[in-house]
């Protein structure tokens, strides 16, 4: 066990978000800083399962949180990827219209694209399609030029390194359990020990919502896990895919719409789906966990939202099932993929939001308590953005918590 030390601030969760943060405060104000990871290695969750692209930002709404900091957090992780040597390929990508009712969203996208200061985004006709992806087919499409592929886990662990070199401490197998306010400090009780601290940071991604209960912190909002499958293209057929093929999204769903990922290790997935999940880390079709279950079949939010999207998430849990569902949803991008040229890959658990109107919570989400900070939403593109919305939790805590800003000597 390790013993008592009081810190100035715990981070709880070290998937990229938590060290992205863990990061930017250890670098600019140097308190004694503390993660705590329930899992045996960072990333273990989300971070480590997720399709590795470094986003561009047209997807999102203007001045939204998600699309400030994705344009800065995208040139922030290509720069720091290139400093760090992480492998990664800023290949861009294309979006690839199948039908007329998908024209004004494909629109709308190059509007947003332009809005957020995309440069270089290009309208592309059916025949233009082909000269970046001589696979794809489609009436109209756009490339968007910032896009690129990298390896979360690796940038993770380097995030890890800087903190740990600035004096940070980084433990692993350390799940909080429990929390208390003893006169101006928390005691944490972890898996490897009690830890004290006057300052938290609660990263907690698919627990984010119980960490801040545990907290005395009202979230407002429960998390419901969403699990994404994949697909990868037999190696024979690597040729389909050049790099980045995305449907237009459905403005209503912005997170559904599998596509094909050229990854940064080799290979092409296809996907992710978005199913519920019955457990909260549940990666296989049959995970389940009563709690969770339960949890969410209590929750006035999950019915309310059910009752407007049964019909969806029905077809999303009909293509988890049947093969052929998923490769005809592929073969609209791809016209030539065939069933036998994809094989079942992994899968990833996203963490979203749900308010108890039913609202899908779409935006960042982070919350403020006395010496207290939640991150209670960061659903894609939080991988990509993650430096940036590092160095906005870091701006809040040394308001909020007092701590020195580092004056370089
Ligand atoms: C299928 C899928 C595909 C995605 N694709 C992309 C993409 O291509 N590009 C992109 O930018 N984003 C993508 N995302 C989103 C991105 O992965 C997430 O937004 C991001 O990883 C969130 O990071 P996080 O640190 O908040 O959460 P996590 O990575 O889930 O980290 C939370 C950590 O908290 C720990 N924890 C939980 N409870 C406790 C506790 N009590 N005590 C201690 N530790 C605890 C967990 O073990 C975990 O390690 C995708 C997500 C998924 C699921």
């Amino acid at each position: 066990m390790v013993e008592e030390k009081r810190y100035d601030v715990a981070i709880i969760g070290g998937g990229i978000v938590g060290m992205a943060t863990a990061m930017a405060i250890s670098s600019t104000s140097h308190p004694s800083l503390v993660v705590l990871e329930a899992e045996n290695d960072l990333a273990h969750h989300q971070t480590g399962h997720n399709s590795g692209v470094i986003h561009s930002g047209i997807y999102y709404k203007p001045g939204s949180l998600k699309a400030k900091n994705c344009v800065q957090g995208r040139e922030a992780m290509y720069k720091f990827c290139q400093e760090n040597d992480i492998p990664h390929d800023n290949c861009g990508k294309v979006i690839v219209a199948t039908s007329e009712g998908e024209l004004p969203t494909l629109e709308m996208l190059e509007k947003r694209g332009n809005a957020n200061g995309l440069e270089g985004v290009k309208r592309l006709t059916a025949e233009e399609i082909k000269e970046f992806e001589p696979h794809a087919a489609g009436i109209a499409g756009l490339r968007v030029p910032q896009t690129g592929i990298v390896d979360y886990t690796a940038v993770t662990n380097k995030y890890g390194d800087y903190v740990k070199a600035a004096g940070g401490e980084v433990r692993t197998n350390s799940r909080v359990t429990s929390f208390q306010k003893v006169g101006d400090e928390f005691v944490l009780e972890t898996a490897s020990g009690t830890v004290r601290c006057r300052n938290l940071i609660n990263c907690g991604g698919l627990q984010s919502d119980r960490i801040a209960k545990m907290c005395g912190v009202e979230p407002g909002l429960q998390i419901l896990p969403f699990r994404g499958e994949y697909y990868e293209i037999v190696p024979e057929r690597h040729d389909l895919v050049k790099n980045l093929i995305y449907p237009v999204p459905d403005p209503r769903f912005p997170f559904l719409g599998v596509h094909f990922t050229r990854m940064i290790h080799g290979g092409v997935e296809a996907g992710p789906n978005a199913v519920l999940a019955m457990k909260r880390e549940g990666y296989s079709q049959w995970a389940f966990s009563a709690r969770d279950s339960l949890e969410f079949g209590g929750y006035i939010g999950f019915w309310r939202m059910g009752l407007k999207y049964w019909p969806t998430a029905v077809g999303e849990v009909y293509r988890s099932f049947v093969k052929a569902s998923f490769v005809k949803a592929l073969q609209r991008l791809v016209p030539e993929l065939k069933l036998e040229d994809v094989k079942r890959s992994g899968s990833g658990v996203r963490a979203q939001a749900l308010e108890p109107s039913g609202f899908l919570v779409d935006d960042f989400r982070i919350v403020e308590a006395p010496h207290m900070i939640h991150v209670l939403n960061a659903p894609s593109p939080a991988a990509t953005a993650s430096i940036s919305i590092g160095r906005s939790i870091c701006d809040m805590a040394v308001k909020s918590f007092n701590l020195k800003s580092y004056q370089p000597a």
